[in-house]
């Protein structure tokens, strides 16, 4: 009987917050004058939270098809959605910038970006551009931290020791002596915590990694059989003959800093150019894979031809700003709420910078 009431209250306090964020956002989009790029990852068909399903962990980045839904409703409401050579091209020529522009980004080209975001789009007249990897797309090969949660999903063995993964050459600093693997919740963080480690592997010996990792988790077969799909040409083509725009994201995804020189030109001249010849349209706009750069990747990203770069730092957009290290809301978050309060907060933390 105690019960009934906190529960109530406490309900009532969670749908008051939330619609308080919901309108904090709508007054933060109505209001901001500055353009904003929108950051997404994944999106997901089901309507429900993105951790709802047993394989949650893939979708720690992702947006339900509801709440991009909601987002797309407010959006065509309350902005200017304009294609980022657009944005770019009057930050590049000193135009003044316009006045509550959007731009939609996302970046890895999941599958579930033509399946779900794509008609959304479509359906809102909201254009959005999406940064793929050429040479993972002929390959037919996913991301390989897909290819690590696909072997912590599929392992049978309740734990690993530091020790089995150092018997195989992969010494990690700072892992816990053992890492169970029982529940999802155990298998998401063991997972996480060797990606975070792999990615500051040398790029190169990554797959060699992962075979290791799963002789080390017994698991059979490829990984790379299971990891999560990315789109297709086809479906590439289909997006940008239907007023979608195509960016690169190098070929197959490397850490910048993990790579040499000669690597690193190879990946950003090779993926702009496969996609030219694969699409027959200019491709302008890049994202550095992970948010990873630095100076000389910056000016390889721009001697290859490129408009503009994007990294994954928060912020708007200025009229100063650089085009080769432009700033992005992370909308990462199922929760609509959240993705609301990143851009408020962001807003709040940018909105003295000039
Ligand atoms: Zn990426």
């Amino acid at each position: 009987m105690v019960v009934a009431p906190r529960l109530r209250k406490a309900t009532k306090n969670v749908v008051v917050t939330s619609l308080w964020l919901i309108g904090r956002y709508r007054k933060a989009l109505r209001e901001i004058r500055q353009p904003i790029i929108l950051k997404y990852h994944r999106t997901s068909a089901s309507n429900g939270g993105m951790m709802s399903s047993s394989d949650s962990f893939e979708f720690e980045r992702g947006v339900s098809a509801r709440h991009l839904e909601a987002q797309a409703r407010l959006i065509a409401r309350y902005r200017r959605p304009i294609g980022m050579d657009e944005l770019t091209d009057a930050l590049r020529s000193g135009k003044s910038l316009p006045e509550k522009a959007v731009a939609l980004t996302f970046d890895d080209g999941y599958i579930d970006n033509y399946e779900v975001a794509f008609p959304i789009l479509r359906q809102h007249m909201i254009p959005a551009t999406f940064y793929v990897c050429p040479g993972l797309i002929d390959s037919n090969r996913g991301f390989w931290w897909d290819e690590i949660y696909s072997c912590f999903r599929k392992t049978e063995k309740v734990a690993i020791n530091a020790s089995e993964l150092a018997a195989h050459g992969m010494i990690f600093q700072n892992l816990k002596e053992v890492l169970p693997t029982r529940t999802v919740a155990e298998r998401e963080s063991a997972a996480q915590r060797v990606i975070v480690m792999a990615k500051r592997m040398p790029a190169h010996s990554i797959r060699k990694f992962i075979a290791d990792l799963a002789d080390v988790l017994q698991v059979s077969g490829k990984p790379s059989c299971s990891a999560a799909r990315l789109m297709g040409w086809s479906h590439i083509k289909e997006m940008a003959n239907g007023g979608m725009d195509i960016g690169s994201h190098t070929m197959t995804h490397p850490m910048m800093s993990q790579i040499s020189e000669r690597e690193l030109r190879q990946e950003v001249q090779d993926s702009r150019k496969r996609l030219q010849d694969a699409l027959g349209r200019a491709i302008n706009g890049f994202v550095y894979p992970s948010g990873d750069y630095h100076a000389m990747a910056r000016e390889v990203v721009k001697e290859a031809g490129h408009w503009y770069a994007c990294t994954s730092e928060s912020g708007l957009v200025r009229p100063t700003s650089d085009p080769y290290l432009l700033r992005r809301v992370n909308i990462s978050d199922g929760n609509m709420a959240l993705s609301c309060r990143e851009i408020v907060l962001t807003y709040n933390r940018h909105a003295q910078d000039r």
